[in-house]
């Protein structure tokens, strides 16, 4: 990544902290090591409203979908698919739908949910 990008994204940081009450704002674990992720596909110039401040095993798995294992871990995923954060909101069903045709709880959440029209076509801008 480009070093004035980075400087850029971590110019968010303190929001992100904020916004995130210091806790991964997919899982919602604390006490974690958190880093900013932007949610693809990136905009030209970073955007504040575009990132999300994630643990390590949210971003990596969100970040890489060779990578990503269902399961377990996103469970916490039905709550956070209403999420008022658009971009949590987003990654959320991206991660659901990853896994809706595994298990059967991500499946369901994703059949009682509701999207805004602008949210499912963030949504399907990528995987
Ligand atoms: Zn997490």
């Amino acid at each position: 990544m480009h070093e004035t990008r980075v400087a850029l994204l971590n110019t968010f940081g303190k929001e992100l902290a904020r916004r995130a009450k210091s806790k991964c704002e997919l899982c919602e674990k604390g006490g974690e090591k958190l880093s900013i992720f932007e949610v693809p596909p990136e905009p030209r110039d970073p955007d504040l409203d575009r990132c999300l401040l994630l643990c390590e095993t949210c971003r990596e798995q969100s970040a890489d979908v060779k990578r990503f294992k269902s399961g377990e871990h996103w469970r916490v995923l039905v709550e956070m698919a209403w999420s008022g954060i658009p971009m949590v909101q987003v990654m959320a069903v991206r991660l659901l739908r990853r896994q809706a045709a595994s298990q059967d709880w991500a499946r369901e959440a994703l059949d009682g949910l509701y999207l805004d029209e602008e949210i499912e076509v963030l949504v399907t801008k990528s995987p």
